[in-house]
């Protein structure tokens, strides 16, 4: 047997390792023999993964370095190797990896083989990192040897006398094979002879092989070795297999157990799973429902403090109401008392509406009378001539007086219109006029004659006034008048006024004013700020109607208004002219008032105008005087003057009772020179037709001037048509007592409808003043009912609201609660599945 004894039969597991026959495992490291026998059976002892090593002495080890390999790598460790006999350096190398070893030229014949091992690498564990398998000469060895789990980590262990036999070749391979892991080999020591054969069967002492019958020890052939090993093999096989058999019992217990673990932890994972889950949603429900309680907390404040503010509005409402209930009975009661205390209301408002019904009856009529009033009217205008010649005569002046001269005219029938002329001291001449004044009358008896033509603009006509005389004779004293004494202009416009005022129900008047002068053919505006930038043009806008572009057109509201108008044209006059009263006796100072009405109640719309016109003198001059401008003066005067007599004189026989046809009238009247003079062309559509007339034939009394008076006289009679005068007056008188009479009875009318007219107005005043208080009663108490509707209506409204949020309050708080249980349900579920 060889060096060192066997652990093979004392240890079972280590048995099993072994495969053939004679071999045995050793738990240490080579021990050398000290038998040179055993020396020289030493042929072949090689250091794997190491260098050559010698040891001297008596018993001498000879270790090559590593050769004879195939493959493999070479594994070193410093740490020393426990249980390493003789050589333990040897265990501190090791071939690793997958490797062969073949040992050539080898004398055939048997040989046994010692594996030298150790774990020098996975010096931790565990067990079965590295399980091998070790092949000689293709046979199985050693089976699944891991060392480790046999010696543990840096210690040796050595599998001996493994037999082996080498052919003719002379080759011994042995193989390593990993199971699991690399296998690694420290060294391989080949020996010469089989090795001894062990007794395992039959043997009881396990130390030698016996005899069945006399138990002496029993010498083997090689082939009855081979039996035996044979025999051993089977039954280790046997038990292999048993063992196998065990061990895939062992296997499927095992694997079924892994299975059965594998579920349960699959079964945990889920599990764990499953509770991370419930622990997320837990923990996100925990934060919901913080978030809910926040809200909750929040709502139920405001709740509360809505609930409060409520509560105090419904207070307020409800005692507001109580006030308003107890205003409204009051306001009933004050109503009904106000009822009461008007007895027969119902009657005096029918009586008032039938009153009503009569004013508008009585403003019909009246609006008819009206217009028959002013039909007639101008009927008696037209009676008495559309163009009127009054002659008035001046007082002596101062210094006429005190030289005693004699007077040239006679008055006795001035009040008939008759005015005697005395010529040449005896000689008496009647001239005849529409009116007659004398140097005693004033003012206000001129204006009083010539009003009725004047305020005929109001109704529409076309009118012109104009006053024509010698110079000195007064035509600017009957037209402007002095500041004390005013003239016809001013009382014409304020008359206008007033009765514009007095029919401002019926009839609105827009006045306005223009104040042009005529000077040498020139048409100059006296209203004007500054100097027209060319000369003043008179235009023809439409049919009838003419107008100068540019002029200043003031529209007047009252009669101050008026004065400082013609003020201002009264002292545009003098501007210019270094002989004031010389300039104005030159010139024609010419007023145009324009009136647009419109009447209320028809919607009927008129414009009018009229002229005051303050003429130039018409004195002639000495024929050594006229010279240079003054000449120039005198043809333009003399100019106007005849063309203004012309044209009246023309208009007053196309216009006489003589029956023309109107086409007739309207050719003669186109043949008319009204364009031969800038004065007559200005007046061209107020002059003819329905349009009034009146002059002012202004004389002096003086002797001096009875060539002057006479020349006027004869102008104005001619202008007058003196010829047709008598006739038509005569004619007319009954006819104008007639109409004097209709005038008086149309007065009368007016009075009583006007009184009428208050009384219906008082009384529309007292019913409207009633109604409006009852209807105001009335509106009030609906009012107030209304606020009381509105306010229940509202009170209604909030006691909804209010239960609404109370029921939302509730399902929330419900919401509340289930959440709660379920979070708590979840915690429980959670705790459980993790204990
Ligand atoms: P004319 O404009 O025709 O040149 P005026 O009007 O300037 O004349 O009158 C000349 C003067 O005679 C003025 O001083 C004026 O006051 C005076 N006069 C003219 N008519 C009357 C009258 N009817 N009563 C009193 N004074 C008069
Ligand atoms: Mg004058």
């Amino acid at each position: 047997m060889g060096d060192g004894g066997s652990d093979t039969g004392e240890d079972p597991m280590l048995d099993s390792l072994i495969c053939v026959a004679g071999s045995s495992i050793k738990r240490s490291g080579f021990i050398a023999s000290h038998s040179s026998d055993e020396r020289e059976r030493r042929v072949i002892f090689v250091n794997a993964g190491g260098e050559e090593l010698r040891r001297q002495g008596h018993s001498e080890i000879e270790v090559e370095t590593d050769r004879f390999f195939q493959g493999g790598d070479v594994l070193r460790t410093d740490e020393e190797v426990a249980d390493g006999g003789d050589l333990p350096s040897i265990y501190q190398s090791a071939r690793c990896g997958n490797f062969c070893y073949e040992f050539r030229d080898l004398p055939p014949g048997d040989y046994s083989v010692d594996l030298h091992f150790a774990e020098i690498v996975y010096t931790n564990g565990p067990r079965g990192m590295r399980v091998f398998n070790v092949f000689i000469q293709d046979e199985k060895a050693v089976s699944e040897l891991d060392v480790y789990s046999i010696v543990g980590a840096n210690r040796a262990l050595q599998v001996m006398n493994i037999p082996v036999s080498a052919g003719k070749d002379g080759v011994v391979s042995v193989n390593f094979q990993g199971v699991v892991g690399s296998p690694t080999v420290s060294g391989i020591c080949i020996k010469q002879g089989a090795p001894e054969l062990q007794l395992v069967s039959s043997g009881r002492d396990g130390k030698s092989l016996l005899c069945d019958n006399c138990f002496a020890p029993v010498k083997l052939t090689a082939a009855e070795n081979k039996a035996a090993r044979m025999s051993f093999t089977a039954k280790y096989e046997r038990e292999i297999r048993e063992l196998k058999a065990q061990c895939q019992m062992k296997q499927d217990e095992c694997y079924e157990a892994w299975m059965s673990l594998t579920a349960a932890n699959q079964e945990l994972e889920k599990v764990r799973a499953e509770l991370d889950v419930k622990f997320f949603q837990n923990f996100t429900l925990g934060q919901a429902m913080e978030k809910e309680t926040e809200k909750m907390a929040k709502i139920s404040s405001k709740y509360e403090h809505d609930r409060r503010l409520w509560v105090a509005a419904i207070d307020e409402l409800e005692r507001k109401m109580k006030a308003i209930k107890s205003e409204h009975s009051q306001l009933s009661f004050e109503a009904h008392q106000c009822a009461n205390s008007i007895p027969g209301l119902n009657q005096m408002v029918t009586a008032v509406q039938s009153l009503v019904g009569q004013y508008d009856d009585l403003k019909m009529k009246f609006n008819e009378e009206q217009e028959r009033r002013k039909k007639l009217y101008n009927q008696l205008l037209e009676s008495k001539g559309n163009i009127r010649v009054f002659c008035r005569c001046r007082p002596l002046n101062m210094e006429e007086a005190s030289s005693r001269p004699q007077t040239v005219v006679e008055f006795t029938d001035a009040k008939d219109g008759d005015l005697g002329v005395l010529m040449n001291g005896s000689n008496k001449k009647i001239y005849k006029f529409d009116r007659v004044y004398t140097p005693k009358d004033d003012q206000c008896d001129v204006f009083e004659d010539a009003s009725p033509v004047a305020t005929s603009v109001l109704d529409g006509y076309n009118v012109c006034i104009f006053a024509y005389g010698q110079t000195g004779t007064g035509k600017t004293f009957t037209m402007e008048g002095t500041e004390q004494n005013r003239g016809v202009n001013y009382r014409t416009l304020e008359l206008l006024f007033k009765i514009a005022e007095d029919r401002k129900k019926t009839i609105s008047y827009d006045i306005s004013v223009s104040v042009l002068e005529v000077y040498n053919e020139q048409v100059r505006d006296l209203l004007a700020s500054s100097p027209p930038a060319k000369r003043l043009e008179i235009k023809q806008v439409s049919e009838g109607v003419n107008h100068v572009p540019g002029v200043v057109d003031m529209k007047v509201e009252n009669v101050d208004e008026v004065w400082n108008i013609l003020q201002t044209g009264s002292n545009a006059r003098a501007v210019g002219s270094n002989n004031v009263n010389g300039h104005s006796s030159r010139s024609h100072c010419m007023i145009c008032t324009v009136v647009r009405a419109k009447n209320l109640v028809t919607g009927e719309c008129t414009r009018s105008k009229l002229w005051l016109v303050d003429l130039a003198g018409s004195e002639r001059l000495a024929k050594t005087d006229v010279q240079g401008e003054r000449l120039k003066e005198a043809q333009s005067i003399n100019k106007s003057l005849s063309a203004l007599g012309d044209v009246i004189s023309a208009l007053a026989t196309k216009s006489s009772h003589i029956p023309y046809s109107l086409a007739t009238c309207m050719l003669l009247i186109s043949t008319i020179g009204f364009r031969n003079s800038k004065l007559t062309h200005l007046l061209q559509d107020s002059l003819g037709g329905d349009s009034k007339t009146l002059m002012f034939v202004q004389i002096s009394p003086s002797e001096h001037d009875l060539g002057e008076t006479v020349s006027s006289l004869n102008f104005a009679t001619r202008v007058r048509g003196v010829e047709l005068g008598p006739a038509k007056k005569q004619s007319d008188t009954t006819e104008i007592q007639k109409l004097k009479l209709m005038l008086c009875q149309l007065k009368c009318k007016d009075d009583t409808i006007r009184k009428l007219e208050e009384n219906v107005q008082v009384l529309e005043g007292k019913t409207k003043s009633k109604e409006q208080f009852s209807k105001s009663q009335q509106d009030k108490i609906i009012d107030l009912e209304n606020q009381v509707e509105l306010k229940a209506e509202l009170c209604g409204h909030l006691e909804k609201r209010l239960s609404h949020v109370y029921e939302k309050m509730q399902r929330k708080e419900e919401a509340c609660y289930s959440f709660q249980q379920k979070v708590i349900s979840f915690i429980i579920l959670a705790t459980f599945q993790r204990s």
